[in-house]
């Protein structure tokens, strides 16, 4: 999987959830890349940031 596909699938998981091969190709290429490492690591702390604004309004 390329990086592009990754970080596309990292942002749709933010919506829906992905298929189980999407999801395994996800995560053997962030094994692999530091930088989809990276990239889903702010997706996620963004995403719990909008979780904990949700909840205070
Ligand atoms: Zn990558």
């Amino acid at each position: 999987m390329k990086c592009l596909q990754v970080t596309k699938l990292i942002s749709q998981s933010q919506e829906r959830k992905l298929k189980l091969a999407e999801k395994c190709g996800v995560v053997s290429h962030l094994v692999i890349c530091p930088q989809c490492r990276n990239f889903n690591q702010n997706c996620q702390t963004m995403r719990q940031m909008m979780k904990k604004f949700a909840k205070e309004e």
